[in-house]
């Protein structure tokens, strides 16, 4: 009888062990098949406690819906200096940081052309749809691959990709060296969205036809708060010291009638610097999708979003503001409007989403000095004309610095060549002078950064944002909450964690539920899509996928 038992036990356990695998195999079958559509989010500017500290308020089907059906990297980390609007994009989607992909700045001084470029002007292309001299665009200063060029590379270029973002670099670079587009926002009297001859001899149809509708002129009304404002009890008051605000209104506070300010404002441009910009750029990506079709047939597409407007606001109105909460309250209801469209027109578990920001920001530091949280503001004259006279004491030249920018300082190397100084030598004096300044906490040579292998702190961020044929001759770092800007509104650029520490979401087909406090790196994120595709990682990528997301 016992050994009757038994026999039963260990068939039911064969049995059940049998059927378990059966299941595991029919799951690994589906997770093969490849999401139809990935969307890449980047809200500019989006400091990860936008999502713990306007939590309560936001609706249940955007940040929250990605958040909790999703997977939540709550200690999600940029890994390099300078944190802005270029190098974080560049850096979401190749994998790696400055130091490989070469975009060290939104613009930065070229050692070759002796004068400062912005990184995605290209003179070689012209713009279509618009007559902005501005418009001349490429993403040929970028280096390597992204994961968007990896897709197009493994689907011998049968995937569609497509970029959106008001901002030009917030378009280009995500999508990629060989993307079908990227389209971006002229404001000034146009109002139009326009792209480059780099991908396009015309706009398509759908695009012109977004243009010449009233889908961008109907937006300049009175911007409100969309809520009571007295509900707005996770932001300052609406009226402080500590807001710049628009032309043309004396404070910054609600309501803002837009086409009364617009004249004063750049015309269609003040929509950039409200919510609006984000609901224009989510009507123009509909109509994308419309238009191209995208996620609708097997081979798998890619659509990279980058919300421009919180990055105005943000410089304009600081951390704290009701335009603040104001701004990522509707926006989480554009992120539920475009995820609703794509459980519609995809397929619920057909598309897969991930949602981080290029960069953070500070608090507003005349703020903070008033709480006696220590901060500053750092004066880029002062310090340029102290350090004049420094190597005019030290070298008798008063023509030794070529440029500072993104925190670095450029030598004219020709000149110093040619007074028979040692470049090495130069560094190390400035090093060693302006470490005295105030506000510097840090400051590297070239020379160092070749030299030695940093591990952690901010000289290893310097270290990955260094790139060695382009940066500069001195790397500087300011102390804490010290910013160069005026004293209303707020920036960024920095290592300190008010800069680098950015959402990070994953939402769909081959996501997990869940979510870590185990650190993460912004360049973790291309590894990671490229790994849930099967694909190729971009070609300089310096990171591992992170396995635990990944269903
Ligand atoms: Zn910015």
């Amino acid at each position: 009888m016992k050994y009757h038992f038994t026999y039963l036990m260990a068939l039911m356990l064969i049995f059940t062990g049998y059927s378990q695998n059966n299941n595991q195999q029919v799951l690994v079958e589906n997770s093969k098949v490849k999401p139809k559509l990935v969307v890449g989010i980047v809200v500019d500017q989006m400091r990860y406690d936008y999502l713990t500290r306007f939590y309560d308020k936001y609706s249940d089907g955007g940040f929250k819906r990605m958040m909790n059906d999703g997977y939540d990297c709550k200690n999600n980390h940029y890994n390099f200096i300078p944190t802005f609007t270029a190098p974080g994009h560049a850096s979401i989607y190749t994998g790696t940081t400055p130091k490989y992909h070469g975009i060290i700045g939104n613009n930065w001084y070229d050692k070759v052309e002796k004068k400062s470029v912005y990184c995605v002007n290209d003179d070689s292309f012209n713009p279509v749809g618009t007559e902005d001299k501005y418009s001349f665009v490429s993403p040929r200063r970028m280096l390597v691959t992204t994961v968007t060029d990896q897709l197009k590379l493994h689907t011998q270029q049968q995937s569609k990709v497509i970029g959106i973002a008001m901002k030009d670099r917030g378009a280009v670079l995500p999508a990629g060296h060989s993307a079908n587009a990227a389209y971006w926002f002229v404001g000034k009297d146009e109002g139009n969205w326009v792209s480059s001859d780099y991908y396009m001899t015309e706009l398509p149809k759908w695009a012109q036809d977004f243009n010449t509708s009233d889908a961008v002129e109907k937006y300049l009304k009175t911007w409100n708060t969309l809520y009571d404002i007295n509900t707005y009890t996770e932001s300052g008051p609406d009226l402080n010291n500590f807001e710049k605000g628009f032309k043309g209104k004396e404070t910054a506070t609600f309501p803002y009638d837009l086409k009364k300010l617009s004249k004063d404002n750049g015309n269609f441009d003040i929509l950039k610097e409200t919510p609006f910009g984000n609901s224009i750029t989510t009507d123009f990506v509909l109509a994308a999708m419309k238009g191209e079709q995208l996620g609708k047939d097997d081979v798998t597409d890619f659509l990279t979003i980058s919300y421009s407007s919180p990055d105005y606001i943000g410089h304009n109105f600081g951390v704290d503001a009701k335009e603040i909460q104001d701004t990522y309250l509707r926006l989480d209801l554009d992120i539920e409007r475009l995820l609703n469209y794509f459980d519609a027109e995809v397929g619920v578990g057909n598309y897969t989403v991930f949602l981080t920001a290029d960069h953070a920001a500070v608090h507003v530091p005349a703020f903070l000095e008033s709480l006696k949280i220590p901060s500053g503001y750092f004066d880029n004259k002062t310090f340029k004309a102290q350090l004049d006279a420094f190597l005019i004491k030290k070298y008798a030249a008063a023509d030794l610095v070529e440029d500072i920018g993104n925190f670095q300082i450029f030598l004219d190397r020709n000149r110093i060549a040619q007074l028979n100084l040692n470049l090495q030598e130069v560094q190390q004096s400035i090093v060693d002078e302006i470490i005295a300044y105030d506000f510097i906490e840090r400051a590297y040579s070239a020379h160092t950064m070749h030299n030695t292998s940093f591990n952690g702190g901010i000289e290893s961020l310097l270290q990955n944002g260094y790139h060695q044929k382009r940066s500069g001759d001195v790397l500087v770092s300011f102390n804490a909450a010290v910013i160069s800007y005026s004293r209303k509104g707020t920036t960024h650029g920095s290592g300190y964690l008010y800069d680098t520490h950015v959402p990070l979401l994953f939402f769909g087909k081959g996501i997990k539920t869940g979510s870590t406090f185990q650190k993460t790196d912004i360049i973790d994120i291309a590894p990671t899509i490229s790994a849930l595709l099967g694909i190729s990682f971009p070609n300089a990528s310096t990171r591992v996928p992170l396995e635990f997301v990944l269903d």
